[in-house]
């Protein structure tokens, strides 16, 4: 069993890549042998510090680390990296901050070599309220990046001007040896000539300029299901720009604006709205019609029903997005004093009032 080198940085076995950074980055700081003259050990611990960084700070190797106890490769794994064993542990001006990015930059030197996952998109889409509650359908269109069609995405002109890149003879990394009176200190960086890639384009696709890529207008059709609300986002996996090199598709995200309506205010799955009725109608009871997302709809108003009422009306609301059930139309009426009396009306009034009963008034409560 090789050493716990979770232990040796002092990081659970969860960490995050950020979190052995940190922790590397406080003990190579606090053993550098330049720096920490009074441990004598301090040149053993940070050659072991280095080493576990090199391992934990690197993906695969870490997920080798913590399958098999050790890594197949070894260390000073001449060409992959840093030769710890060449390491001369004098100063001689190196910088922590490019150690360290050399280890974690590994994972994205694969990457740019080969294809790339295409950027996600977001589109905002303004519905109705109807729209919605009930479903619809839109056709949109989406500015985005696309395979060129005229090289199949490789960026060259026919398939014979795909050619090895001659500098780093296709492995897309360059090795670079610098010798010092410490030793001999090698790192590794993507080929300026290829951009890690490893091939080169010896006549570049006119339609894309090499790229792959070109810009199109893509129409889409949405589905948009019953219950959405302001805010909602629909993601469509896939509907994003073209990867370039032939890599995967980033994904669509249609972000739900729903406009306010004139009559109705949602609350979650519910509607409201007010709807004046007549102080007759009020005292009296009636039927009236009330509006609802799907036309008209009766509803019945008892005999001396009070301002400000609230008829909850089932099943007249939203239909809830996952299917549990469909809100309320809630209608609050409001009773309206009638104004602009004719004389005869205004005699009935006064009749009217004498025959009523006085309710107490405020002053009786005083
Ligand atoms: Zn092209
Ligand atoms: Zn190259």
């Amino acid at each position: 069993m090789a050493k716990d080198y979770y232990k040796i940085l002092g990081v659970s076995e969860n960490a995050s890549k950020e979190d052995i950074k940190k922790a590397y980055k406080r003990l190579a700081k606090k053993y550098h042998p330049d720096l920490n003259k009074t441990e004598p050990d301090a040149a053993e611990r940070f050659k072991e510090i280095n080493e576990a960084a090199s391992v934990l700070g690197d993906e695969k190797k870490r997920a080798q680390y913590d399958r098999f106890g050790s890594t197949s490769e070894g260390f000073g794994g001449g060409s992959q990296g840093f030769d710890f064993s060449d390491f001369g542990f004098s100063d001689f001006g190196f910088d922590f901050e490019d150690i360290f990015d050399t280890f974690f930059s590994r994972g994205f030197g694969r990457q740019s070599r080969g294809p790339r996952r295409g950027a996600d998109l977001r589109y905002e889409l303004e519905i109705t309220l109807e729209e919605a509650a009930f479903g619809t359908k839109k056709n949109i269109v989406v500015p985005r990046m696309e395979k060129c069609e005229e090289c199949k995405g490789t960026g060259a002109l026919s398939d014979s001007d795909i050619a090895v890149c001659d500098k780093c003879n296709g492995r897309g990394r360059i090795q670079n040896i610098k010798r010092t009176p410490f030793g001999i200190f090698s790192t590794t960086t993507a080929c300026p000539k290829c951009h890690g890639e490893g091939k080169i384009i010896k006549n570049p696709c006119p339609k894309c300029n090499g790229t792959g890529l070109v810009h199109h207008d893509r129409k889409i059709e949405i589905r948009i299901p019953e219950g959405v609300d302001d805010g909602n986002e629909l993601r469509i996996a896939g509907g994003g720009e073209a990867g370039a090199k032939n890599g995967s598709p980033g994904d669509l995200y249609v972000v739900i604006n729903v406009k306010p309506h004139d009559m109705f205010q949602r609350k979650n799955n519910d509607i409201h709205i007010d709807v004046p009725i007549s102080f007759a109608q009020a005292a009296l009871g009636d039927e009236i019609e009330v509006p609802t997302l799907k036309g008209r709809a009766k509803l019945k108003i008892p005999a001396g029903t009070q301002t400000n009422t609230i008829f909850r009306m089932k099943g007249k609301g939203i239909p809830n997005l996952h299917g549990y059930g469909t809100g309320s139309e809630n209608v609050k009426v409001i009773v309206e004093t009638p104004t602009n009396l004719t004389k005869k009306q205004k005699e009935l009034l006064r009749e009217f009032e004498k025959g009523t009963k006085k309710k107490k008034g405020v002053f009786d409560f005083l």
